[in-house]
């Protein structure tokens, strides 16, 4: 056998895992199937602009040691995500904090604030109460006791409807558990002591992950299973699950986007990297322009170009990407067979958001890698 590790992914947990099996003296071997490294934080070059090809990826965690990691192969840039809202044609400030309620209410004191808060949950349990509704029975039921109906009707609803392919009243309460308000003037979206984009973009910090490091692009652990399995002791395995297992249990679910991007010879399309259209009749939810993310002040202009993605939420069928697991019944039961089977493997390591069927970002993949035993 020619290599300690065969890697199957150069997503960031493949990458990461590499890069410490490497620094530990393993002889490694990276394998994708796609035709470029990075798995879904590939960013794409156009006209200078790093365009995020799977999905707009903003790093953030408060956890220092994964910081100072991925800072040690590449600096990380100051960018903050503040989103804003399209709601037929009045932007609002997300998350819901005091920009917020001064642009839906005109109230400029936290005290303000609060009491139309207070004012709108209570008219939503008064409703409910009305109806001798106890427990609110859907999503919708739950946003209106949570937050009230301006924000609901404006930011929440129709955003969500397109997420999920559903009626808010289709949907079950507990997809929302709390909405965050706060009563102060900050748009920043986390709440994360770190956040940021690496500084040249994301193929840097792959390419810095995977420096020295055997690897081939356009190559599928699954068009000659036997041999991949052979060249060496262990494998690290990043792919589906279900694939793994020849889909024995049946097929994983997922829900995905399909982003339609557009080249646009404006320096300046949106004035931010992120704005979310909020009613249901517009199709898409979200539109990206891609060069704010690392492009500050005069920089935006000295690049005459803007690449932007609209992003449409979509059933996944055969064929697309599968980014978000489903989280229903059927597949959480699906994916615990799965893992029951993977358990018993001796010398096959799962990793990552395919591997383990979870949604997982970016940081907490590099802190698993980071706990993880290199034997
Ligand atoms: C739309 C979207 C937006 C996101 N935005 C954020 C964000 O803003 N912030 C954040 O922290 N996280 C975000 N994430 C999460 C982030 O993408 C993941 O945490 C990260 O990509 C996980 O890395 P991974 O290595 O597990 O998976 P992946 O990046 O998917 O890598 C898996 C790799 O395995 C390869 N592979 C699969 N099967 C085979 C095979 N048979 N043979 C060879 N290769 C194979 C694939 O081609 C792929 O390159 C987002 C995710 C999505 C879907």
């Amino acid at each position: 056998m020619s290599y300690d590790y065969l890697i199957v992914g150069s997503g960031l947990f493949g990458a990461t895992f590499a890069y410490r099996a490497h620094r530990a003296g393993k002889r490694c071997l990276v394998i994708d199937k796609r035709a470029h490294l990075g798995g879904n934080v590939y960013c794409e070059n156009v006209e200078g602009i790093n365009v995020h090809k799977y999905g707009a990826h903003i790093f953030h965690t408060s956890n220092k040691e994964v910081w100072d990691f991925v800072n040690s192969i590449v600096p990380f840039n100051r960018y903050t995500n503040c989103p804003v809202a399209n709601y037929q044609g009045r932007l609002y400030n997300l998350p819901f904090n005091m920009n917020t309620f001064y642009q839906m209410w005109g109230v400029t004191t936290p005290a303000e604030a609060q009491a139309k808060i207070d004012e709108q949950r209570q008219e939503a349990l008064e409703n409910m109460q009305k109806e001798g509704v106890a427990e609110p029975r859907n999503l919708e039921e739950q946003a209106l006791l949570l937050i009230g109906r301006d924000i609901y009707e404006r930011l929440i609803k129709g955003y969500t409807e397109k997420q999920w392919g559903r009626k808010c009243t289709d949907l079950p309460a507990f997809i929302i558990k709390r909405l965050p308000v706060r009563l102060v003037y900050d748009n920043n979206y986390f709440n994360d002591s770190y956040q940021g984009i690496p500084v040249g973009g994301y193929n840097r910090l792959i390419d810095g992950l995977l420096e020295s490091i055997e690897t081939l692009t356009d190559t599928d652990f699954f068009s000659d299973r036997s041999h991949w399995e052979s060249v060496a002791q262990k494998i690290v395995f990043t792919g589906p699950i279900d694939e793994f297992y020849g889909f024995r249990f049946g097929k994983l679910n997922y829900r995905t986007v399909r982003f339609e991007q557009e080249l646009l010879d404006t320096p300046n399309y949106q004035g931010n990297a992120v704005i979310n259209y909020t009613e249901a009749s517009i199709p898409y939810t979200r539109i990206i322009e891609h060069k704010h993310f690392e492009m500050f002040g005069q920089a935006v202009y000295d690049c005459p170009k803007t690449v932007i993605s609209r992003e449409y939420s979509t059933e996944w069928t055969e064929g697309m990407e599968p980014y978000y697991p489903v989280n229903d019944d059927r597949n959480n039961q699906l994916a615990e067979q799965y893992r029951t089977l993977a358990t018993q493997e001796k010398n096959v390591v799962f990793g990552g958001r395919l591997a383990e069927y979870k949604y997982y970002d970016m940081a907490p993949v590099i802190e698993r890698v980071l706990q993880m035993p290199i034997e």
